[in-house]
């Protein structure tokens, strides 16, 4: 946020899509398909992350703490709308750092280890990768590659608009 603290988040289970995103580009996201509206709150309140929801009834809740109420139906508005009202900044360096799937940080694989679990025009292109050793899926710098260039650009451009406005 504007001081330069991150903020993990626990995002409720009609998020899903912001949540792979979000783990995409660095933040520490919990998601549970399957949670009721009581157990998201006291994981919020228990763990002080920040909760993002869809629901109006949930944020009226005694006791919420730090939450954004995610109004867009699309994941690039809904992403959006978060970096918004948390005045997020982008990490670079914390992109394709973290489990889309799982949320673990990756740790680095040699490329003997990669080979054989990655797209042959990759092995033949890339040396370094990195992997969930949760779920095992390999990354490297062109995982996500597409989407992300679409999301960084619009998150900038949003950001370059708010200046000239204000
Ligand atoms: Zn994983």
């Amino acid at each position: 946020m504007g001081q330069g603290k991150t903020p993990r988040f626990i995002v409720d289970s009609m998020l899903g899509r912001l949540a792979r995103w979000l783990r995409i580009l660095g933040f520490d996201t919990w998601y549970f398909r399957d949670i009721d509206d009581p157990e998201l709150l006291k994981i919020h309140q228990e763990t002080g992350r920040v909760l993002l929801t869809r629901d109006t009834r949930l944020v009226q809740c005694r006791g919420i703490g730090c939450h954004v109420l995610v109004h867009s139906d699309g994941w690039r508005d809904q992403l959006q709308e978060v970096f918004t009202a948390l005045s997020l900044d982008l990490e670079r360096d914390a992109m394709l750092t973290r489990c889309a799937l799982c949320n673990l940080p990756l740790e680095d694989l040699g490329p003997d280890e990669a080979y054989g679990r990655i797209p042959d025009h990759v092995a033949a292109s890339t040396s370094v990768f990195r992997e969930c050793r949760s779920c095992r899926k390999v990354y490297w710098a062109g995982t996500h590659r597409k989407g992300m260039e679409e999301v960084v650009s619009m998150l900038l451009a949003e950001r370059e608009d708010g200046r000239e406005r204000s």
